[in-house]
C-alpha cells in the first residue's frame, strides 16, 4: 500500500471486542453481499493504482486541495481524507488516510461531509463478514452522509454549491433499466453501493469517515432548512430504510403499525409511523427500551419475552417493519403474521446472516388473514425527499449520540456491543465545514 497512515489515537482504551455479529443490520446490506460476489472487485483492484501517494499530515487546516477549497478544474488533483481501516486484525482502529475520489462526473454533485452516521453494515463491512474487505486497500466506511455541496458537474440541476443535501447507501445506478427509469433506483441491479465497491469507471467506492462524497444526482437528496444536517445524518440509511415501506404500505391515521424491535431503525419507525398518523405498537425484549419507546411515540409496548405476547393482537396490525435480524424462538411466522389484519403486511428489513433465513412459513399463514411478505432495501431518492418533508413538517427529531469522527472507534464498538441510544452521529473532525 502506497499511503501515508497518520494513526490516530481514538479510543485505544476501550475494551476488547466480543466476538458475534452485531445487532441491526438494515436492508442495505444486501447490497453489500452482492458487492462482495461480483465483479467490483477486480475493477478495484485495476483502480489501485489510482491512488495517490499521500503527502498529508491529520488535523491539519484546510488546504487547497481540501474538497472545500480545490477549484473545479483540477478534479484530477484532488484528495480527500479519511477515517479509513488500514488493518483488518484491527476493524475499528481507523487511521487517516488520503485518497483520490472518481473524476466528478456531468451528472455528479461533491459534497463536503459535516456528519456520517454508523450503519450495523459498516460493522459487517469492516469485520469482513461478507468477504474480504476491498484487498489490501484502505475501507473507508459510512454511508449515512450529510455535508455541503462543494461542486457540481455541468448537468446537474437540482442543487448548487452551498446546499445542504445527504447520501445514503447508494451513489449511482445504470439509470437505464426498468427499475431506474421508474424511479426505483434503489433497486437497480447496477446500483454503486457506497462504500467497499467500485464506480462504473473503476474507482473504488469510498464511504462518508471523510471530508468529501461524490454521488450522481440521482442519489443526493437536498436536505430542507428546518431539518438540522446532525439530525438528517442517519435517516440516510435507518431513516428511509423504514420510512420506505411505511410509505409503500400506506402508513396513515387509521392504521395500526408494529414495530419489532427498538434499535436505530426500529426507533426511526416508531417516530415515523407516528409521524404519519399511525397508532403504534412497539415490540421489544423485556423492559429496559419500554419507557423510551413511549417516548418515541409508541401507543402501546409489548414485552416479547411475556408468556404469549402476540395473542392479544391477532388481526390487528396493518403493517409490521421487523428491524431485527435474530428472532425469538416465540417469534414463529405463523406467530408474527397471525398478528396482521386483513392484507396486512410484513416487511423485514433487519437482514440476519445468509445461513439464518426466516422461520418456515405455511401457506395456512398467509391464507388465514391474506397477508403478505414483504423486504424492502435502503429507499429511492423519492422516499429520501418525502421522508425529509415529513421530518421537517412534524418536526421529527431523531436519538442520536453525537462524537467527533476521531472517535469512530467508540460509535463502532458502541454500536456492536448493543450500547448505541439510538444512533451514533459522526461529526468531521479532519477538515472541518464551514
Ligand atoms: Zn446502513
Ligand atoms: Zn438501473
Amino acid at each position: 500500500m502506497d499511503m501515508q497512515i497518520i494513526r490516530t489515537s481514538a479510543g485505544s482504551q476501550s475494551p476488547p471486542i466480543p466476538s458475534g455479529v452485531p445487532l441491526g443490520v438494515s436492508a442495505c446490506a444486501i447490497r453489500r453481499i452482492a458487492a462482495s460476489c461480483n465483479e467490483g472487485r477486480s475493477e478495484m483492484k485495476k483502480a489501485r493504482g489510482a491512488v495517490l501517494p499521500a503527502s498529508h499530515h491529520g488535523n491539519h487546516p484546510a488546504t487547497s486541495r481540501s474538497p472545500t477549497r480545490a477549484p473545479m478544474s483540477t478534479t484530477g488533483e484532488l484528495e480527500f481524507k479519511a477515517y479509513a481501516m488500514t488493518d483488518p486484525s484491527a476493524w475499528s482502529d481507523l487511521e487517516v488516510v488520503s485518497f483520490k475520489p472518481k473524476d466528478l462526473g456531468p451528472e455528479d454533485v461533491e459534497l463536503a461531509v459535516t456528519h456520517c452516521g454508523v450503519c450495523g453494515s459498516d460493522l459487517h463491512v469492516l469485520q469482513q463478514h461478507w468477504g474480504k474487505a476491498a484487498g489490501d486497500k484502505p475501507v473507508i466506511v459510512g454511508h449515512e452522509i450529510v455535508g455541503k455541496v462543494t461542486r457540481v458537474g455541468e448537468r446537474v440541476k437540482g442543487v448548487r454549491p452551498g446546499d445542504r443535501v445527504g447520501v445514503g447507501g447508494g451513489l449511482d445506478s445504470c439509470r437505464e433499466c426498468r427499475a431506474c427509469k421508474a424511479g426505483y433506483e434503489n433497486y437497480c441491479p447496477r446500483m454503486v453501493i457506497t462504500p467497499n465497491a467500485a464506480h462504473y469507471d473503476g474507482v473504488s467506492t469510498q464511504g462518508g469517515f471523510a471530508t468529501g462524497v461524490r454521488a450522481h444526482e440521482s442519489f443526493v437528496f437536498p436536505i430542507p432548512d428546518k431539518v438540522e444536517l446532525r439530525h438528517a445524518a442517519s435517516m440516510m440509511c435507518a431513516g428511509v430504510t423504514v420510512f420506505n415501506p411505511l410509505r409503500q404500505y400506506g402508513c396513515a391515521p387509521g392504521k395500526k403499525v408494529g414495530v419489532i424491535g427498538v434499535g436505530g431503525l426500529g426507533h426511526y419507525a416508531i417516530l415515523f409511523a407516528k409521524a404519519m398518523g399511525a397508532e403504534v405498537f412497539a415490540f421489544t425484549r423485556g423492559t429496559a427500551k419500554a419507557d423510551d419507546a413511549r417516548k418515541m411515540g409508541a401507543d402501546h409496548v409489548v414485552d416479547t419475552t411475556a408468556e404469549g405476547w402476540w395473542q392479544p393482537y391477532d388481526l390487528t396490525l396493518d403493517i409490521i417493519i421487523s428491524t431485527i435480524d435474530r428472532l425469538a424462538p416465540s417469534m414463529t411466522m405463523a406467530n408474527l403474521l397471525g398478528m396482521l389484519f386483513v392484507h396486512g403486511t410484513f416487511v423485514a428489513v433487519g437482514l440476519p446472516p445468509l445461513a439464518e433465513p426466516l422461520p418456515p412459513i405455511h401457506p395456512f399463514m398467509l391464507s388465514k388473514n391474506g397477508s403478505s411478505i414483504s423486504g424492502t432495501l435502503v429507499g429511492s431518492k423519492s422516499d429520501a425527499q418525502a421522508m425529509l418533508e415529513l421530518v421537517a413538517e412534524k418536526n421529527v427529531v431523531p436519538w442520536i449520540e453525537e462524537l467527533p469522527m476521531s472517535q469512530a472507534k467508540v460509535a463502532l464498538e458502541g454500536l456492536h456491543t448493543g450500547k448505541a441510544r439510538y444512533r451514533y452521529v459522526l461529526t468531521q473532525d479532519i477538515i472541518p465545514v464551514a
